[in-house]
């Protein structure tokens, strides 16, 4: 029996469990030349899925209903009739969420587990560090003494950002929703200091006294009142890298947030969103970057990892409500 997971409603606010259905079915699992048989090993549950479950335009194709959805998978090979895989090869890519499927191999990349635990292929060697690593160096433009400040600081890409940037030599601030997590940004990523957003009255005072200098980088994870918070804390020839904006993700209304222009103008200061694929050609770079960080010690990751196939909608929604700490995966 294959299990298949599939958008059942297209989420209204905050997504639930009653928009999702997993099927059971029987599969033909043939294949021709050029194909090959995965199972599903770790899955990816990722913020920007709540986009791509609404009809609305963006810069991918909605999920359709009642069709399985995808995310970045790590699979093994079960079966290969393709000359670039063999059986037993773990491989990586966008993939549905079904615990077994065929494939033609088309954007599946070859992992290597004697090299890095698997699921880091989707999460700081994966398109979360890639995030983290091209968003900062290339929007961001951080220079060794400057001020950082991370929103979503204890989450995949923020955790990651916040390191980089003190590789880099920059006084580092991260903002995360519990006390726990605000702890291990200093204790386990280094951060120079943290805030609780939900337990801070005074989101603008807090940051003026972490940041005594001022804000040269914000690295924005979450957009909403967090973001307003940090603009009034820019300094002159700011930048401010919109990366993700959770906070109003599941926004039925029209945020009501204040007027970014006067900041930016008055600190001739920038903001620029991007979206990670727009940096393909600095990949190579990035894991080669990421990849000797993490060797030497100078990077590290958190991870939490979900089990079973059944409980990727739950783990999903926890991203909204702020259960992980790092990078949330699905263990199958
Ligand atoms: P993540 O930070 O690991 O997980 C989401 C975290 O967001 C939660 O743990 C929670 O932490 C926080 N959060 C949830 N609701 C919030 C709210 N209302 N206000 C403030 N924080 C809230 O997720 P990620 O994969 O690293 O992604 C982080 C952001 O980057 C997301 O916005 C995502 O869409 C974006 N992203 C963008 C790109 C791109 O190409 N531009 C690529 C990857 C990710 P707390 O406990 O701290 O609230």
């Amino acid at each position: 029996m294959i299990k298949t997971i599939i958008l059942k409603n297209r989420p209204e606010g905050k997504p639930t469990l009653n928009d999702f259905e997993t099927i059971e079915h029987d599969d033909d699992l043939s294949i021709e030349d050029g194909e090959i048989v995965l199972e599903t090993l770790y899955v990816s549950v990722d913020p920007y899925l709540r986009g791509r479950m609404s009809a609305a335009k963006s810069y991918v194709e909605p999920f359709e209903l009642n069709k399985p959805i995808h995310s970045g998978v790590i699979a093994k090979v079960l079966e290969s009739k393709h000359d670039n895989f063999s059986d037993g090869d773990y491989v990586s890519g966008m993939l549905d969420w079904k615990t077994k499927q065929v494939s033609n191999g088309k954007g599946l990349q070859k992992v290597d587990p004697t090299k890095a635990d698997l699921s880091t292929y989707l999460g700081v060697l994966g398109m979360t560090g890639l995030t983290a690593y091209c968003g900062l160096t290339e929007i961001g433009k951080p220079k060794e003494g400057e001020t950082l400040v991370v929103s979503g600081a204890a989450g995949a890409v923020g955790s990651v950002v916040g390191q980089i940037g003190k590789i880099l030599g920059l006084r580092v601030i991260g903002i995360a929703g519990t006390d726990e997590k605000v702890a291990l940004l200093k204790s386990k990523f280094g951060f120079d200091a943290g805030i609780n957003y939900k337990t801070t009255e005074n989101m603008k005072q807090a940051i003026a006294e972490a940041a005594p200098d001022g804000v040269d980088v914000y690295f924005d994870n979450v957009g909403g009142p967090i973001s307003d918070a940090v603009l009034f804390n820019i300094n002159k020839f700011a930048r401010t890298v919109n990366c993700g904006a959770i906070a109003v993700y599941n926004n039925t209304d029209l945020p009501k947030s204040i007027s970014v222009r006067p900041f930016l103008i008055k600190n001739s200061a920038s903001m620029q969103g991007f979206i990670v694929s727009n940096f393909e050609d600095k990949f190579p770079e990035a894991i080669k970057a990421l990849s000797g960080w993490l060797a030497d010690n100078k990077l590290t990751y958190s991870e939490t990892i979900v089990e079973g196939f059944e409980n990727i909608p739950q783990a999903f929604i926890d991203l909204f409500n702020g259960k992980n700490k790092g990078k949330m995966v699905v263990k199958v």
